[in-house]
């Protein structure tokens, strides 16, 4: 074995080093921490394809908590991720909340969820469509039977720049970052022996954390093992609009198309339906999506969108569990050494800073020390235990 190490982490997106960050943020531990990551350039990462918003409106007091912490982290990401000698870290966090729209079929579940999300602390209103015409006087009520609006803890923030503050921090603490692929898993007695990378090398590890995204059922894969994670394509068109939409949240209409402000333009998008979302779609915009669904949609929803210009558009993987669309975090039982990050399914870089936080504290003390993540663990999937969330965008 050339290298041996503490923990080796494959993937260096958001989560991967969030968890490297974490991991190193103790001054006194002397762990030899690397991060495996194949693509510095992060071209087809979703941390750096994503759209970035934050928001408390789920209806899994487990994803609130984690959102929670979320945005206190951004908060306080100038502090916790500059480094010395260089430029404060600029996260562009804004927080003009969220608005979900709900047609009548769906009142009841919004109601159900705004009731989770008051006892959990949430700052959100439900209006009846004349509270949301005076509120927001720029849409159009036709079909909504309620809307709730958040209040507080919401927005959107730069996650590009969160990822590489992220990076460099923990780079900076003392992990380190190796532009290599991870192509074997050596796996002997139960145990992760050796992480096999693509220049040759062999790593002998301590532990290992799957961070790998979209790509992680490949790498689970490697170490025998099933995981119900997939790379489901989502567009994102970017708009220019002539009117100002004063304030306006990010909007989730009732058919789940979204669009919400993005410096002088605008965003939006659409998750497919169930039977036109198959995985590993190339990563090309489908401009088919914008014609079919999203410009109709926010056309009738805000009149002033009626005449806007589609000025560019991307495309990116949601880490999409097929299971439950939560994220998938902590030890795998049959491989003592193996841990999991992955399969947030469009939360993803909102959570990257408590999913980081938990499995540093998993790692190092063999349990959760601050928020209880063990409903997200594993073994759900073989017990048949899906944790519902009903509020996935
Ligand atoms: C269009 C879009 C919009 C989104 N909007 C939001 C949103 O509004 N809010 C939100 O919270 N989340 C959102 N998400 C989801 C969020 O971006 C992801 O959940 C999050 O970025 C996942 O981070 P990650 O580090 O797990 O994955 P990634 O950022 O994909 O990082 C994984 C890394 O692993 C590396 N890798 C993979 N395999 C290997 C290997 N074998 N060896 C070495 N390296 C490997 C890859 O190169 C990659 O850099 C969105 C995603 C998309 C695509």
């Amino acid at each position: 074995m050339a290298d041996s190490h503490d923990v080796v982490i494959v993937g260096g997106g958001a989560v991967g080093s969030s968890i490297a960050y974490w991991l190193t943020r103790d001054a006194a531990r002397s762990e030899r921490i690397a991060v495996i990551e194949r693509d510095p350039t992060y071209a087809r990462a979703s941390s750096a394809l994503s759209a970035s918003s934050i928001r408390q409106q789920f209806s899994t007091p487990l994803n609130i908590h984690l959102s929670r912490f979320g945005i206190d982290f951004l908060r306080q990401a100038g502090t916790l991720l500059s480094r010395d000698g260089e430029p404060p870290v600029e996260l562009g966090l804004r927080e003009p909340g969220y608005l979900f729209l709900a047609s009548a079929a769906g009142e009841a579940i919004l109601r159900d969820n705004h009731a989770i999300q008051r006892r959990e602390g949430c700052a959100v209103d439900l209006l009846a469509p004349a509270a949301l015409q005076a509120r927001f006087p720029w849409i159009d009520t036709a079909g909504v039977a309620l809307a709730s609006h958040g209040t507080a803890d919401e927005g959107w923030f730069d996650g590009p720049a969160l990822m590489q503050a992220l990076r460099r921090k923990a780079i900076a603490q003392g992990a380190v970052y190796r532009h290599d692929a991870v192509v074997g898993l050596d796996v002997a007695g139960g145990r992760v022996r050796g992480v096999r990378l693509a220049s040759g090398t062999t790593l002998s590890c301590g532990q290992v954390v799957i961070a790998a995204g979209c790509w992680s059922a490949s790498v689970a894969a490697m170490a025998g093992l099933g995981l119900p994670v997939e790379a489901r394509r989502r567009t994102v068109f970017v708009f220019d609009c002539r009117a100002t939409i004063a304030g306006m949240p990010l909007l989730i209409d009732t058919g789940g198309v979204w669009a919400r402000p993005e410096g002088r333009y605008y965003i939006g998008g659409v998750s497919p339906p169930a039977d036109q979302d198959p995985p590993d779609l190339p990563l090309e915009p489908n401009h088919a999506e914008w014609d079919d669904w999203v410009w109709p949609a926010l056309a009738a929803r805000v009149p002033e969108f009626a005449a806007v210009k589609v000025v560019n558009a991307w495309a990116g993987y949601y880490e999409y569990n097929t299971f439950d669309q939560n994220g998938i975090v902590g030890p795998h039982p049959d491989v003592a050494n193996l841990v999991l990050a992955t399969g947030f399914s469009g939360h993803g870089i909102q959570q990257s800073p408590a999913v980081g936080r938990a499995v540093a504290e998993w790692l190092s003390h063999g349990r959760y020390v601050s928020l209880d993540l063990a409903p997200f663990g594993v073994d759900r999937i073989a017990a048949g235990r899906p944790v519902i969330e009903r509020n996935v965008v």
